[in-house]
């Protein structure tokens, strides 16, 4: 028998939290996964879902700030976001059901840590960190120092996450992340990968690639990143973004995005499961980022890419 308690603030969710109550927000993984049987209900439960100012997309100074309760479908519904971190939304657009999006939060799919979590790889990419507030007071953590193993943080127990905060991408950047699934709705990612590119003279002066469900924790993929950056894009008619095909002929641009591939397939290492072996897995580490970067490069560069991109990279 679980107790339960629901706090106004983030002073009595803490307090809480530290007493040893496990906070609950969308409850889309706590709860639902006990009823599945996956574990046990925590002994104490904080519900945070009434807490106010923890919900709510802003832009200020350069920085986004998507605050911990913020639900998938109000991701996907946001102009800021559209423009500014649309790998995000290719993420959001993909979790669950409808109802999931609607319940599940972004802070909970965040503090989940699960290789697999759909959100992770394109944060990761926009260089994310999150804010958690603890008895000891306000610290912000990079996403790489926060997710330690499948299902574990080095957040305290006691330390709540208020918010992700990401710069904010400068002009002719672009992000995508996209995820190989057997069905559309209601799945979780095979593999996925993610990418965000700058691109400026016509050649790409930033990338960072990482990839889902392929290592224990969701990771950046240097190799592929250090394959991208520098290389020209080719003349613009060749960077419409209309076809992705374009950029997987022999271009300087798509022997990177080969490369790019190549080396999200070597770094690696995945599980074999009832879903998948770890060799179909790594094979198709190298297709899923291919089809992330080239949905990153043509939104960076003014192609249209609908979301989520996961749809977009299979036609
Ligand atoms: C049918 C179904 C389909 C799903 N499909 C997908 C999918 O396609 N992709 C995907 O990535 N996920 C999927 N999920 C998992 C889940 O919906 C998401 O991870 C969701 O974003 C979790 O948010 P939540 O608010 O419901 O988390 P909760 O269940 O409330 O919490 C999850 C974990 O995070 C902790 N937590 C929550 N908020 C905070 C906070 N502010 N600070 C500190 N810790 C916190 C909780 O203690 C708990 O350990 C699915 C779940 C279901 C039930």
């Amino acid at each position: 028998m679980s107790t339960y308690v629901e706090a106004r603030d983030v002073a009595a969710a803490v307090a809480a939290m530290a007493d040893g109550a496990r906070p609950v927000a969308g409850g889309t993984d706590l709860v639902v996964g006990a009823r599945h049987g996956k574990a046990p209900l925590p002994e104490s439960i904080v519900g945070i879902h009434r807490i106010p100012g923890l919900d709510g997309i802003s832009v200020a100074d350069g920085v986004v700030r998507i605050g911990a309760l913020t639900s998938h479908a109000a991701i996907l519904s946001s102009p800021e976001l559209a423009s500014a971190t649309a790998g995000l939304l290719d993420a959001s657009a993909i979790v669950g059901s409808h109802a999931t999006r609607a319940n599940g939060t972004l802070g909970g799919n965040v503090m989940n840590a699960s290789p697999a979590m759909d959100t992770g790889a394109p944060l990761l990419c926009h260089d994310a960190s999150v804010v958690l507030t603890g008895p000891g007071g306000t610290r912000r953590v990079g996403l790489a120092e926060l997710w330690t193993g499948p299902g574990k943080t080095s957040a305290s127990p006691d330390e709540l996450m208020e918010a992700v905060e990401l710069p904010l991408p400068p002009e002719g950047a672009g992000s995508a992340y996209v995820r190989l699934q057997y069905r559309r709705q209601m799945e979780i990612a095979v593999v996925g990968a993610a990418a965000y590119v700058e691109v400026s003279d016509g050649a790409v002066s930033a990338a960072r690639v990482a990839i889902t469900a392929l290592t224990p924790v969701i990771c950046r993929v240097p190799g592929s990143e250090e394959a991208l950056v520098g290389r020209r894009l080719g003349s613009n008619d060749s960077v419409s973004g209309e076809n992705p095909a374009v950029w997987t002929q022999t271009t300087e641009i798509g022997d990177a995005i080969h490369a790019a591939g190549q080396a999200a397939a070597a770094a690696a290492t995945p599980i074999s499961d009832v879903r998948a072996s770890a060799g179909y897995r790594t094979a198709m580490a190298a297709v899923v980022t291919r089809r992330a970067v080239t949905a990153a490069l043509t939104r960076a560069t003014g192609g249209s890419v609908t979301v989520p991109a996961s749809d977009w990279s299979e036609r």
